[in-house]
């Protein structure tokens, strides 16, 4: 298995982990966006939606989750930092967009990767 497969695969590993403690702790979860092109990357980079054209999402290894509490869209990162807390406690390479410095972005959960 290459690296980047193998990188992959753990992320969608911890991803699962991720969805049943969230499930467990009471939210619904649906999925966004996994894989964008690099197309769909220059796109945002130009809408000011996302900050880079070096985001993992190219790499498969981030995700966009929509969380959902009573039937409502959440997006407060206070209410949502248990479950960024619990991605980030899965390994050393986890990151919740939530904690990002410059863009804080809550729906984003991503593993860094050097690929
Ligand atoms: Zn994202």
């Amino acid at each position: 298995m290459s690296g980047l497969v193998a990188e992959q695969a753990a992320f969608l590993i911890d991803v699962s982990r991720l969805i049943q403690f969230a499930t467990a702790e009471g939210w619904v979860i649906t999925g966004g966006e996994l894989w964008r092109s690099p197309e769909q990357q220059e796109i945002y980079y130009k809408s000011g939606r996302s900050k880079t054209m070096n985001s993992n999402h190219l790499r498969r290894c981030a995700i966009d989750l929509n969380f959902f509490w009573n039937g409502k869209l959440v997006w407060d990162k206070e209410l949502i930092r248990t479950v960024g807390e619990y991605w980030e406690s899965l390994g050393p390479k986890n990151r919740w967009g939530g904690n990002f410095k410059d863009f804080v972005d809550v729906p984003h959960f991503e593993r860094r990767s050097s690929f």
